[in-house]
């Protein structure tokens, strides 16, 4: 660089993540649990998680199939009674808005929380299912949640009177192989990748972040806590909630 030359600095990081999102030329968002615990609903493990409080047996898939309703009960509680009311929150609603805006053009999520789609998210992977589908273990028929009455335990197929399962990926079962492959298809072609609020425990999931850095990705990270991420492959680490993180960057993006 010439010695009269200036270097451009950033005030901060926020600003410097705004500014690579913004020129990025196809960006990309990860999605965990964090994103959501804002709307309310606690991740699994950590300090608040869920697991501190239910046994995990419940979404363990021999057990579901051994002892549906038992399941069932415990599954109606968490995930429908208690978090089936959850609204999206400003994290939400900002991801959607990077993609209406073409900042980015997909989201990865390993939440089965459907919060993406009702903020207007319109190209969402989903890494390990969603509540909202019903699947029966039989026949494999699907239902949306709404056609089917969770007062009568364990819900059945009204084609094969199959026991029915949430399309959500229990412990002991494959992840979806074509929303897996369609990920890392994303991870390779992304220039830019914002995880949000994931802990990078869960594989394979967890190795998509580490593919779009190998392919060049620069990888901007929202998180709490510093994560499996954040001293190995996270470029800018924006240390706080998500949604006051998403925040400061949406003021400056002028998305509100
Ligand atoms: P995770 O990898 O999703 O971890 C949660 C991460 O969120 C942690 O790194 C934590 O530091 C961070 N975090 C917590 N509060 C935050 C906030 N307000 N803003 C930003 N970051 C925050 O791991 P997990 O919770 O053990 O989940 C395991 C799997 O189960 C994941 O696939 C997860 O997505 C799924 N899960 C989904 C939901 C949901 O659909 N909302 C809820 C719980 C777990
Ligand atoms: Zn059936």
């Amino acid at each position: 660089m010439p010695e009269d030359a200036q270097e451009i600095t950033w005030k901060d990081d926020v600003e410097r993540a705004v500014a690579v999102l913004f020129n990025a030329r196809h960006g990309v968002v990860f999605t965990g649990a964090g994103v959501s615990v804002e709307s309310g609903i606690p991740p699994f493990r950590g300090e608040n998680g869920i697991w501190n409080y239910v046994d995990p047996v419940y979404l363990e898939l021999g057990f579901f199939l051994k002892k549906p309703l038992v399941s069932w009960q415990k599954i109606k509680e968490i995930f429908y009674d208690t978090f089936g009311q959850a609204e999206p929150n400003y994290a939400h609603y900002f991801i959607s808005r990077l993609e209406k805006r073409g900042i980015i053009e997909t989201v990865i999520t390993q939440n089965i929380d459907n919060l993406h789609q009702i903020a207007g998210s319109k190209r969402v992977l989903e890494l390990h299912g969603s509540s909202k589908t019903l699947v029966c273990t039989d026949c494999g028929s699907e239902y949306d949640i709404s056609f089917t009455d969770l007062n009568f335990l364990p819900p059945t197929c009204f084609i094969c009177k199959g026991i029915l399962k949430p399309r959500i990926v229990f412990f002991n079962e494959e992840p979806p192989q074509k929303e897996l492959k369609e990920s890392f298809e994303e991870a390779l072609q992304a220039d830019v990748l914002l995880v949000i609020g994931s802990d990078g425990e869960v594989l394979p999931a967890a190795q998509i972040p580490f593919t779009a850095k190998e392919s060049g990705a620069t990888i901007i990270e929202i998180n709490i806590a510093r994560s499996r991420y954040t001293d190995t492959i996270t470029d800018i680490f924006l240390q706080g909630t998500a949604v006051d993180m998403c925040k400061k960057m949406g003021k400056l993006l002028m998305i509100e």
